[in-house]
């Protein structure tokens, strides 16, 4: 039976093989986890900003907080820590108000410039 060559699926490599049977797509093993390898890494470094980011606000907060259940902070307290108000993991409900949420953290705006912080890990 003839099978045609066909295109390494990696990218990188581009060589053109005969594929042993119908579901091989890489030339090579090592080929395949080399683009698997890449592409983890590719998505990695898309991630790594905002990861980043979250990790600092979260870290921000945990500290503001210690032992603390709820507290309240100002915006410049906030900024002055380095928080970065455009990251945020999720949104949450609680009694009719929005907390804008970093993993078990959360920050709702309450009169002029002020936060307060909850910690829904207690
Ligand atoms: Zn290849």
């Amino acid at each position: 039976m003839y099978i045609p060559e066909i295109t390494c699926s990696n990218t990188l490599c581009n060589q053109k093989f005969t594929p042993k049977d119908a579901r091989q797509n890489y030339c090579n093993r090592k080929c395949q986890q080399d683009w698997n390898n890449h592409k983890a890494k590719r998505k990695r470094d898309t991630l790594k900003p905002v990861t980043t980011a979250l990790q600092r606000n979260r870290g921000i907060l945990r500290k503001i907080q210690g032992s603390l259940g709820e507290s309240t902070v100002s915006a410049e307290y906030l900024r002055g820590a380095g928080f970065n108000f455009k990251v945020q993991t999720h949104n949450r409900m609680e009694e009719e108000q929005l907390y804008h949420c970093v993993y078990d953290y959360g920050i709702q705006k309450v009169g002029n410039e002020k936060y307060k912080i909850k910690n829904y890990g207690k």
